[in-house]
C-alpha cells in the first residue's frame, strides 16, 4: 500500500500497488479456505436457493437463518412452488425470522420470476433487481454467487472491512458509497473462481474477525497490512458502540405480535380479541394495523383479522 491519508474534505483513495494487492488477496483466500464458514447456501449455486438464503440474512443472524432456511426450501423447494404457494403458508414458514415483511417480497418475487422470466431464476445484477426486495447489496451477492459476478458489493460487514483496512476511520467516516465500491472493485480478483471466494472472505472476515464491536486484530489475517492496529487504543468508544434502539414496545415489537396472534389462529382473531392481548393504545395498535395490511400480510374482513389467502 503506497500511502493512506485524509484530509478533512477528501478521502485520499489508497494507491494499492499490484503486488501488494495480490499478496492480500492470498492471504486472505488461504485463511478463508482455512476458517470460512460453512453454511447451507454456500454448497449450492441454485440462485433460487441463493436468494431465499440472502434475503432471509437481511438483518437476521446466520444462526437463526440456518434452520429457517432449511425448513423453508422443505416447504418450497423451487421457485416455483413457492410463486404458487399460498401468501398465508409464507407467512407462516417465516415466523420466528422476524421483518416478516421480507417473506411477502419473496412471495412476490417468486411470482416475478414465474410471470416474467418464464421460472427460471435471473443471474444478472440488473434483472435481479427488478425483483420485488432485492437490493444492490442482494443483486450483487446472489450474482456473485451463482453467475460467477465478479461485481463487488457492499454490507455492513464489507464497509467496516474497508474503512479500517484502507480509510481513515478514526472519525468513523467513509467514502461516498460509489467510491467505496469502485475501491471494493478494484481488489475482486479477476479469476472466476477466486472473486467468488474473495467475495465469502471479505464477508467473513468482517463477520469473524474485524467485527463492529471488538476487532481480533491479533489472529487477524490482515493485521501486517492494516493501520487500524496502530491507532485502535486513541480511537473513542463510540466507534465500538452501537446505540441499538429498545426493541421491546417498538412498533416493531407489537406488529410482531399481532401477526403473531393472527398466525396462531386459522380462522382469523377479532379486534377485540387483539385489544385484550395488547398493552397498547387502540390508536396505536390500529395504525400498526394499518401497516401489517399494507404490508400484505393481513387482511380485515369485518372485525377480524386474518393471513392473506
Ligand atoms: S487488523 Fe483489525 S481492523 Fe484490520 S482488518 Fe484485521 S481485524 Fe480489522
Amino acid at each position: 500500500m503506497s500511502k493512506i491519508s485524509s484530509n478533512k474534505e477528501n478521502f485520499v483513495v489508497p494507491l494499492l500497488l499490484p503486488k501488494r494487492l495480490a499478496a492480500i488477496q492470498r492471504v486472505l483466500l488461504r485463511w478463508y479456505a482455512e476458517k470460512g464458514r460453512d453454511l447451507p447456501w454456500r454448497h449450492t449455486r441454485d440462485p433460487y436457493k441463493v436468494l431465499v438464503s440472502e434475503i432471509m440474512l437481511q438483518q437476521t443472524q446466520v444462526d437463526r437463518v440456518i434452520p429457517k432456511y432449511q425448513a423453508f426450501l422443505k416447504a418450497f423447494p423451487t421457485v416455483e412452488k413457492l410463486a404458487r404457494a399460498r401468501r398465508s403458508r409464507v407467512i407462516q414458514c417465516w415466523a420466528g425470522l422476524g421483518y416478516n415483511r421480507r417473506a411477502v417480497y419473496l412471495h412476490e418475487a417468486a411470482k416475478k420470476v414465474l410471470r416474467d422470466f418464464d421460472g427460471v431464476m435471473p443471474i444478472t445484477i440488473d434483472a435481479l433487481r427488478t425483483l420485488p426486495g432485492v437490493g444492490d447489496y442482494t443483486a450483487g451477492a446472489v450474482a456473485a454467487f451463482t453467475g460467477g459476478s465478479k461485481t463487488a458489493f457492499l454490507d455492513t460487514n464489507i464497509k467496516r472491512v474497508l474503512g479500517r483496512l484502507f480509510f481513515n476511520t478514526k472519525k468513523k467516516r467513509l467514502p461516498a458509497e460509489k467510491k467505496l465500491a469502485e475501491y471494493a472493485q478494484s481488489l475482486v480478483p479477476t479469476k472466476k473462481d477466486e472473486a467468488y471466494f474473495w467475495h465469502h472472505a471479505h464477508m467473513d472476515l468482517g463477520a469473524l474477525v474485524c467485527t463492529a464491536a471488538k476487532p481480533k486484530c491479533e489472529t487477524c489475517p490482515l493485521k501486517r497490512v492494516c493501520p487500524f492496529p496502530l491507532f485502535r487504543d486513541t480511537i473513542k468508544k463510540s466507534h465500538y458502540a452501537k446505540p441499538q434502539p429498545t426493541f421491546k414496545n417498538s412498533d416493531r415489537f407489537w406488529r410482531g405480535r399481532i401477526l403473531d396472534a393472527v398466525r396462531r389462529k386459522k380462522r382469523g382473531v377479532t379486534l377485540g380479541y387483539l385489544k385484550s392481548i395488547l398493552v397498547i393504545p387502540p390508536t396505536r395498535a390500529e395504525k400498526i394495523t394499518q401497516g401489517l395490511i399494507r404490508d400484505g400480510l393481513v387482511v380485515r374482513i369485518g372485525s377480524t383479522l386474518s393471513l392473506p389467502e
